[in-house]
C-alpha cells in the first residue's frame, strides 16, 4: 500500500480559487464561486450519483472499490446518468476523488470504478506521464474543491510504457515520442536488469511508475496544502484480464 501523508502549511501555486476551510467539502459554481456541497442536491439526495458524498480519502477509496467490484462482476450500476441530476450538476461539483490514469481506451476511470457524473475528477495522460502543467490539472480538486482522494492508476499491457521499454533498449532507432519516454525513463531506470523478459519488464515498469508518480505528486508544491488538510494520494493497477483494481 502506498499512502503518502506529511505535514505542511503552506498553500501550493494555485490558494485562493475556492480556498476553504477543513471539514467541509466545497463544491464549484458555473461562475467559479464554491458553493457548499450540500447545496447542490438531488432528487436522490447527493450532490453526486451517490447516496452520499465521501468525506475522507479511506471512505472514497471504499467507495471506488466497491463500484470496481461491481465494475469486474459485470454488475455495474451505471450511477448517476439521468436528466435530473445532469441539471442539479450544471449548478455546482463536489467531486469525492480524481483518478489520475493512462489514456487508454480500455481503462476510463468512470467505468473502472462505476462511478457516475460529478463522481471523479479524471486526468489521463499516456502512461500517466507527469509534469508541471499535470501537477497543477490533478491538484485542482484537492485544492480547490477539497477532494480527499488521488488515486494513480496503471494499468496491464500499458502501450506507452511497452514503448519506453523498447526505445530505451534500442536507442539506434528514432524515437516519435520522445516526451513520453523521457517522462517513463526513472520508471525504467528502476527496474532495468531486473529480468530478461521484455514482458516482466514492462510490468515491472508499470508497477514502478506508478509509485514514482504518487511520490512526485507528494512532493509538488501544490499538494502541500491538501496534505497537511488529509488528501491522500495512492497507486493503484488495473487488470484488464480480471478487471480488478489493487491498491500498490
Ligand atoms: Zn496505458
Amino acid at each position: 500500500m502506498t499512502k503518502i501523508s506529511r505535514k505542511a502549511s503552506r498553500r501550493g501555486l494555485i490558494g485562493g480559487i475556492g480556498a476553504i476551510g477543513l471539514g467541509s467539502l466545497v463544491a464549484c459554481s458555473s461562475d467559479g464561486d464554491p458553493v457548499p456541497s450540500d447545496a447542490v442536491t438531488t432528487a436522490d439526495g447527493g450532490a453526486n450519483s451517490s447516496e452520499s458524498t465521501p468525506a475522507s480519502a479511506s471512505e472514497a477509496w471504499d467507495r471506488l472499490m466497491e463500484g470496481n467490484a461491481r465494475w469486474a462482476a459485470g454488475e455495474s450500476e451505471h450511477p448517476g446518468g439521468g436528466v435530473a441530476l445532469r441539471e442539479e450538476l450544471a449548478g455546482g461539483q463536489a467531486p469525492w476523488a480524481i483518478v489520475f490514469g493512462c489514456v487508454d481506451s480500455r481503462v476510463s476511470p468512470q467505468y473502472v470504478f462505476d462511478t457516475g457524473n460529478g463522481d471523479l475528477m479524471t486526468v489521463r495522460t499516456a502512461g500517466s506521464t507527469f509534469d508541471p502543467l499535470v501537477a497543477e490539472s490533478v491538484a485542482y480538486g484537492p485544492y480547490a474543491l477539497e477532494t480527499p482522494l488521488v488515486v494513480v492508476l496503471g494499468h496491464q499491457h500499458c502501450g506507452a510504457v511497452t514503448h519506453t521499454a523498447h526505445a530505451l533498449g534500442h536507442t539506434d532507432e528514432p524515437d516519435d515520442f520522445d516526451q513520453i519516454t523521457a517522462a517513463l525513463t526513472p520508471s525504467y531506470e528502476t527496474v532495468e536488469g531486473t529480468t530478461d523478459s521484455e514482458d516482466e519488464l514492462v510490468e515491472a515498469m508499470i508497477r514502478a511508475n506508478v509509485l514514482y508518480t504518487v511520490e512526485q505528486l507528494a512532493q509538488a508544491p501544490e499538494f502541500e496544502g491538501p496534505l497537511a488538510n488529509g488528501l491522500e494520494i495512492v497507486g493503484a493497477y488495473y487488470s484488464l484480464d480480471t478487471g480488478e483494481v489493487e491498491r500498490l
